[in-house]
């Protein structure tokens, strides 16, 4: 089966390489010539993703390119701590999450899939596409055409394949925060620890990569976006300090070795279609998630996605039996996407409110979150790779 990717970033790179690893031909079509696109800053992968990247034969060089961070704390402004629990992770569980820099992970699940013999078309962004009854084609802004069986709209929150898909579609709105990420140097007591402040403008995080460097990342509250494009590392170590005066994070910020992408966050209203007969979204197209999930979310798409291809009997059928899986998980990761989301907005009272439901809520953080850890697709799971 001939299948065209439009996007190559999380969920496009590993749907490409599921579907090699089944004998598919594969093309992706990325809409920027950087082979990691821009993507900057560095994310965290649950445990439910490092699981597929295992399936799909990736897990040890991911591990190998990132960090491993066993636990998670919370604080209030005045460095009181509010709850001690396992990252990303049951607390039996032996895998640990990890934190890598966003580009590598892109890499590395791009080359996998190159290796396995996929082709990869960087600089051409998908404009429109023409659906058949045996097949779509894909129209470029350059000009290009291509047709295959399937198109895949791995284009990311901003999908361009969703509102050909669904002219109704909900498009992403800015949420009303703002990131910006970077690296410091400073002295870890413990290293593998993420320490989340809930500041007075906004969150401030950080994890101790190593006995020398921690990696932050700001999630600041503003009703209007402000302009990210262009503004400096010189003008954000100005204008961070006075956001985030709490004590930990301003000596986190005043060791900042390195500013490493600033970021509007967005927020999209549940998107009721995911597929016609031959178009399937997936990733952040079709459901982004946040809350630290929206990267192990793509992984499991491209495993349910590869496995409903093996076992369907015509792709219709597979595209139906992936909505009908991913379905029910994504509307229940949803409901805590929008709760925490909210909790990163500041405000004196939402934020005596917040220390309150996270007192009461961090004691039964796995018995709440522990269905996103121990996942496995119910369709049979991709081929590991050799
Ligand atoms: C600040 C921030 C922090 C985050 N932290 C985490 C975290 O710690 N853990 C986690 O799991 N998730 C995190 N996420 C969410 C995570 O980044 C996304 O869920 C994930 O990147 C989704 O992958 P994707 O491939 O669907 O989309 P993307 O990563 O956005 O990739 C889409 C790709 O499609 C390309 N593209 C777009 N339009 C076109 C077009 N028309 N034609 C061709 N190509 C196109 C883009 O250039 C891009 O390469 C974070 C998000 C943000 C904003």
């Amino acid at each position: 089966m001939r299948t065209i990717v439009i996007g190559g970033g999380i969920a496009g790179a590993a749907t490409t390489l599921a579907l090699r690893l089944d004998g598919h031909d594969v093309t992706v079509y990325e809409a920027y010539e950087d082979p990691a696109g821009d993507v900057g800053g560095h994310l965290s992968l649950a445990v439910n993703g490092l699981r597929g990247l295992e399936k799909l034969g990736c897990l040890r060089e991911v591990q190998a390119a990132g960090h491993e961070i066993d636990r998670m704390r919370f604080f209030t402004e005045s460095g009181r701590q509010l709850g001690d629990v396992p990252r990303l992770r049951r607390q039996a569980d032996p895998l640990r999450s990890v934190t890598l820099m966003r580009g590598q992970l892109v890499a590395i699940l791009r080359r996998a899939a190159l290796d396995a013999g996929a082709h990869l078309v960087t600089g051409k962004r998908l404009v429109t596409m023409q659906e058949t009854p045996g097949g779509v084609t894909a129209e470029f802004a350059s000009g290009r055409r291509d047709t295959a069986e399937l198109l895949v709209g791995a284009d990311g929150i901003h999908s361009t394949v969703r509102g050909l898909l669904d002219p109704t579609a909900p498009r992403a709105e800015y949420a009303g925060l703002y990131g910006v990420a970077g690296t410091a140097t400073i002295t870890a007591t413990e290293v593998g620890i993420w320490n989340l402040t809930l500041g007075r403008n906004g969150v401030f995080v950080y994890s101790t990569v190593d006995e020398q460097t921690a990696w932050w990342a700001a999630q600041i509250a503003d009703p209007v976006p402000p302009p990210l494009r262009g503004v400096d590392e010189a003008q954000w170590r100005r204008v961070l300090p006075g956001l985030f005066p709490e004590a930990v994070p301003s000596a986190v910020l005043a060791a900042t070795t390195k500013v490493l992408a600033a970021t509007h966050m967005h927020v999209c209203d549940p998107i009721r279609t995911w597929h016609s007969d031959r178009v399937v979204l997936i990733g952040d197209a079709a459901h982004p998630v946040g809350v630290g999930q929206g990267a192990s979310m793509s992984i499991e798409d491209a495993l349910v996605i590869a496995a409903a291809l093996r076992t369907a009997p015509t792709i219709p059928a597979a595209l139906t039996a992936y909505d009908a899986e991913r379905r029910p998980r994504i509307n229940r990761l949803l409901k805590h996407a929008d709760d925490a989301r909210d909790g990163k907005k500041p405000g004196p009272v939402k934020r005596y409110v917040d220390i309150a439901m996270m007192r009461l809520f961090l004691p039964f953080y796995e018995r709440t979150q522990g269905y996103l850890y121990d996942y496995e697709p119910t369709v049979s799971a991709a081929r590991t790779r050799a």
